[in-house]
């Protein structure tokens, strides 16, 4: 509005007369009921196969082109879903957008559908007396740039969910509802997936399953490809941009085995029959990280193996989806587990299935040797600095941001630390840890998480069903290990805000987090392979490379000055940004006493800001405060004791026909945290 407008109006209202005519009340309307046009899902088997066929053969373009048949039993009004609620996901994220020319058949006849005006994820049909299928076709349509959602189908190789090629009628489980798959793959091309196949040429027929066990079996498929075993029934499939980035060392393909080795031993089972990490090395096809019960989707960028020592970060994917396949898919959180993929999820347990996974995923990747134990201590550091430097847990309790996968939808934030993220990851983690001290304080040494692996995720080897907890199993099992007031610690951990974060696990286990003028070489690396400047716990402020800013620490130096996410720092003291200039100008104001200088563009203005800070520059460290070999999880995983008595106890690792047996050391017959 201009001044003018506006003085008119100001003058319009102080002469203008309410007018005198009789008062009329708002007109209020009442709400239009809701009705239930969704079948429940029900426990009960659904009659007949279906069958989805997709033809992916064309990557141009990015299409997946789906065609089903679906039997059905009698004639009139039926509904189908296109899965909304994701395992792994924890969110209503199914991406329904990319579904186009959809259409419904009988006999050859296309039939109407209406899509529900509530759960705009159900369609709904009429079908006609007599039909005995309904066809079904429609285009999954991949994003074709980054900017519309992930790129699934790259002229080298492709991602296939099954969730996104495929409807499912409502009203039953999904474990209920029989299904056979076929896939066309480009000519020439290999595929890979947990659940077993088929193929003639590039055409894979899919072994026949339920429809939950088939939306836990994606696929990747290439034209560059190459496949390890790491176990008897432990693979890497390992798709990747160009031949060259096939090329493994022996050395580095060893690393992975001793992941499995690792791994198996700590939890004492395996829940799948046969386990491949579905691994695109790519710059091109959307990341991922996806967990399932027999595989896993693993996306790292190029260079994963031909620049392996500047990929120390990138290590940490393998170890956590693997450890899902105990930790999220097996066992899973009672409000988690959901019958078919319409019926909302409650993520109140994802700091167990995310947070203990993120435990054991750095943990597993020391003890394998994937990382080396100095990197995974550097990786740490940065984790506890920044959950440390986190304004936001003085709001939001912990437990409350385990509704972020569904309040957030992963969109990039503004003040990440003042709103919080999806910190139950790790602090988690922190969490976790700290369990472990207190097990390890309580028991004088004789027990540690190692024995909740066993006896919350090592029970009943060779099951790959989901057996869902409570937060009263979790603590039920840590007394069952070592009595203590469990109850009240994770209630405090979880459900208290605080200044703080938990980072007892550490000084209990004999470290204490320490900040230097040096960044750890982990920290390094993430510099270099995230274009990233961290100045967070000096300035409050991490910038990419040319100075664009993507934190501002709530309540920092950089804060206070005005800074925030958007700005883009084009100078420091004068000079053209770099990040040596930046790093410098931190350096020199601890001595100097003058304030840091910067000019900054906000949009289309420039400002200059001085930060008057002169604490130098902190980057986090882990310092040993213990005697001896004190980053106590991070040794070896436990040695395995277990005899044929022992293989009675129910519910822990024992029953591992996969764990050699050895001469048991402990007078019981049965290991700590078994109930016989
Ligand atoms: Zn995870």
């Amino acid at each position: 509005m201009n001044r003018t407008a506006l003085a008119a109006l100001t003058l319009l209202a102080s002469t203008a007369a309410f007018p005198a005519t009789a008062q009329i009340d708002n007109s209020k309307p009442q709400p239009v009921p809701f009705s239930e046009t969704i079948p429940t899902p029900v426990d009960t088997p659904y009659p007949g196969t279906i069958t989805i066929n997709v033809d992916a053969s064309d990557t141009s373009q990015g299409l997946f082109k789906v065609t089903q048949s679906v039997p059905v039993a009698k004639a009139g009004p039926m509904t189908f879903l296109y899965p909304k609620w994701l395992p792994g996901h924890h969110s209503p994220s199914g991406p329904l957008d990319k579904v186009a020319g959809l259409v419904f058949r009988a006999g050859g006849q296309v039939l109407p559908w209406t899509r529900d005006k509530v759960d705009v994820y159900a369609y709904h049909i009429d079908v006609p007396e007599g039909a005995k299928t309904i066809d079904i076709a429609f285009t999954f349509l991949s994003a074709t740039k980054s900017n519309q959602g992930r790129i699934q189908m790259t002229p080298e190789m492709l991602s296939l969910q099954w969730n996104t090629v495929s409807l499912y009628p409502a009203g039953y489980f999904t474990r209920g509802i029989p299904v056979a798959a076929t896939v066309k793959y480009p000519a020439g091309w290999t595929a890979y997936s947990g659940l077993p196949s088929n193929a003639t040429g590039s055409s894979y027929a899919y072994q026949q399953t339920d429809y939950e066990t088939l939306i836990d079996s994606p696929t990747i498929a290439g034209k560059y490809t190459r496949q390890f075993a790491l176990s008897d029934r432990v693979f890497l499939d390992v798709v990747a941009d160009t031949p060259d980035e096939l090329e493994a060392t022996p050395e580095q393909i060893d690393a992975h085995k001793r992941l499995v080795e690792q791994t198996v031993k700590t939890f004492g089972s395996q829940h799948y029959d046969n386990y491949h990490f579905l691994f695109t090395i790519s710059d091109n096809l959307g990341g991922i990280g996806l967990e399932h019960h027999r595989s896993s989707e693993d996306g790292a960028d190029t260079g994963y193996f031909t620049d392996w020592k500047n990929q120390v970060p990138a290590r940490n994917l393998l170890p956590h989806e693997y450890t899902h396949s105990w930790d999220g898919k097996f066992r899973r959180p009672a409000e988690l587990w959901t019958p078919n993929y319409s019926v909302p999820m409650r993520d109140s347990g994802l700091w167990v299935y995310e947070g203990q996974t993120q435990f054991w995923g750095y943990v597993l990747q020391a003890r394998s040797g994937l990382v080396s134990k100095e990197d995974t201590l550097d990786a740490y550091a940065y984790i506890a600095a920044n959950y440390d430097n986190t304004p936001g847990r003085q709001w939001r309790p912990l437990i409350d941001t385990t509704n972020d996968p569904i309040i957030s939808q992963r969109r990039p934030k503004g003040w990440t630390n003042y709103q919080r993220s999806e910190d139950y990851y790790n602090e988690g983690l922190l969490v976790w840890m700290e369990v472990d001290s207190i097990l390890r304080q309580q028991s004088g040494g004789k027990k540690s998480i190692d024995d909740f692996a066993r006896a919350f995720f090592g029970m009943r080897d060779g099951d790959w069903g989901v057996l869902t907890y409570t937060l009263d199993d979790v603590v039920a099992t840590l007394n069952g290990i070592q009595p203590y007031d469990w109850a009240a610690f994770l209630n405090e951990r979880l459900n208290d805000t605080s200044t703080h974060a938990p980072l007892a696990g550490f000084t209990n286990n004999g470290y204490k987090l320490v900040y230097t003028d040096e960044p750890s070489a982990y920290l390094k690396a993430i510099q270099k392979n995230y274009h990233r400047v961290d100045a967070t716990h000096s300035l409050g402020l991490g910038t990419d490379d040319k100075g664009a800013v993507s934190t501002v620490i709530w309540n920092s130096p950089a804060f206070k000055a005005g800074l925030d996410v958007g700005d883009t720092i084009t100078a420091v003291g004068g000079a053209a940004f770099s990040a040596d200039r930046l790093n410098n100008a931190i350096r020199d104001a601890k001595t100097d006493k003058t304030p840091i200088r910067l000019l900054v563009q906000a949009g289309d203005l420039y400002k200059d800001i001085a930060i008057d800070y002169h604490g130098g520059l902190r980057y986090p460290h882990l310092e040993k405060t213990g005697k001896g070999e004190t980053a106590r999880p991070l040794r070896d995983g436990p040695v395995p004791v277990c005899s044929k008595e022992e293989d009675q106890c129910v519910s822990t690792w024992c029953r591992s026909a996969t764990i050699p047996p050895k001469a048991s050391t402990s007078s019981s017959k049965c290991p700590s945290g078994a109930s016989p």
